[in-house]
């Protein structure tokens, strides 16, 4: 882990950085072409293939039954059912608040009726991931903003358990959201089969979520066939802290980041040479007795502990372009209004980015790998439509012909033209 005042980084240790471990698609991309092109092919009889060959285990039929469901909510303690309920109303209250910011558009120039209406996306695919653990909360933070949004088909694809059997608590909040299917198969082949279709599970118009590098990978190869939200990479978080921070908030958090992913990066900027050696002492104390303690080293790699004024933060958070942003100071506002990228920011000492991974209503499916420089994290939006129209009559027609007729034809598109000219004669 880098410890270094911001100035005084080389090239090479600010490179390091800045490019964190972002993916390497090159390397795996002939095995993940092969997988697509097998599931294109040959449909459900490539996914029982792969789901053997990847996931140990034989699935005669993935999609998930009325009695799998019923067994998932014997086996799982109420409170997580309630937590689950409670976030998902947490969720839905968020995402309807964005929904009601979208309007449709409808106004006059020269004449001209000009407007946009919003449609939903009709079939979505939500990947949530299950390799090496579970994610019910990432069930609801990819199918609610869908829901909201008014999708008529949103279909779940996951791993199965080792028993070949859907996650008891994915099954449980795919169930309490409502969707039209919970598919047990995971990985390339899911990817694949909602991207062409199998016999047992329909093409989709749009695939969102999270995964690994070789569900990333799939995303990235069949957009085209399908939309899809964008490539997400393994996690991060960049904390702005002053000397008003308190160091064992800031030690907790980099822990809670770290601990998702040996890949992640956790970034700290601050303002005094005091607080980072607090904080890294903090970090070192709570490592000892960190349940994922092998994950978290293994973190250390693409972190660093960096020292600068604020506005120096500041400016190495914008180059960062942090999936999570937490800001620790005074007046963590004003910083906020300095900030140009971020996937979620988390304002004040007493908002850590696990409210956010699980029950305030923001959504979790961020931009990671600096993409949060041209991306939004999940939100409505992405399941939604505008399509623009508008209607002339034959004085606005006859206002605005000059300047069609003349760019047609300088086109060489005399039909473009002719359309025009004759409905004026
Ligand atoms: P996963 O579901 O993404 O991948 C598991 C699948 O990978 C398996 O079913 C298998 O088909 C496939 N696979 C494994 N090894 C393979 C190989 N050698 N060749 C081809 N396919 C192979 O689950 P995961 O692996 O646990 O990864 C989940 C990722 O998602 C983690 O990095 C986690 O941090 C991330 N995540 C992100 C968010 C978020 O919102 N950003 C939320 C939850 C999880």
């Amino acid at each position: 882990m880098i410890i270094k005042k911001i100035k005084e980084l080389t090239k090479e240790e600010e490179e390091k950085i800045i490019n964190r471990n972002k993916a390497n698609f090159e390397e795996i991309l002939p095995t993940v072409m092969e997988i697509l092109k097998d599931v294109k092919e040959k449909g459900d009889e490539a996914l029982k293939y792969y789901t053997k060959k990847f996931d140990g285990v034989e699935i005669e039929d993935f999609k998930v039954t009325e009695e799998e469901i019923e067994e998932a909510y014997n086996s799982v303690d109420y409170k997580i059912i309630e937590a689950i309920e409670k976030a998902k109303e947490n969720i839905y209250f968020f995402h309807k608040k964005q929904m009601e910011q979208i309007k449709d558009l409808n106004v006059k120039n020269n004449g001209i009726i000009l407007g946009q209406v919003v449609r939903a996306i009709e079939k979505v695919g939500c990947y949530v991931p299950g390799g090496r653990a579970f994610y019910p909360s990432t069930v609801l933070m990819t199918t609610i903003p869908a829901k909201v949004a008014g999708c008529r088909e949103i279909y779940i694809t996951s791993p199965p358990t080792k028993e070949g059997k859907g996650n008891p608590a994915t099954l449980i909040a795919g169930d309490i959201v409502g969707v039209s299917a919970i598919y047990k198969v995971g990985g390339v082949q899911a990817i694949g089969a909602l991207a062409y279709g199998t016999e047992t599970i329909p093409k989709v118009d749009i695939i969102v979520g999270p995964g690994n590098i070789y569900v990333t990978t799939a995303k990235k190869i069949v957009y085209g066939e399908v939309a899809i939200d964008f490539l997400a990479g393994p996690s991060e978080v960049l904390i702005i802290a002053d000397e008003t921070a308190d160091s064992e908030f800031v030690a907790l958090d980099f822990i809670a980041q770290a601990e998702h992913d040996p890949n992640a990066s956790c970034i700290i900027t601050t303002t005094s040479e005091k607080k980072a050696e607090e904080i890294k002492n903090k970090i070192f104390d709570e490592i000892e007795k960190a349940e994922r303690k092998e994950i978290i080293l293994k973190a250390l790699e693409y972190s660093a502990i960096l020292i600068g004024d604020l506005e120096e933060c500041i400016e190495f958070s914008n180059k960062y372009a942090p999936e999570h942003l937490e800001i620790l100071t005074k007046n963590p506002e004003e910083v906020l209004n300095k900030i140009k990228h971020a996937g979620s920011v988390f304002l004040g000492e007493y908002s850590p980015v696990p409210v956010g991974d699980y029950a305030s209503g923001t959504n979790h499916v961020l931009p990671t790998s600096q993409f949060a420089r041209m991306s939004s994290g999940l939100n409505v939006e992405t399941f939604l439509k505008k399509i623009t129209f508008q209607k002339l009559d034959k004085e606005s027609l006859k206002n605005i012909a000059d300047i069609v007729i003349t760019l047609a034809e300088a086109e060489g598109l005399f039909g473009h033209a002719e359309a025009v000219r004759r409905r004026l004669k």
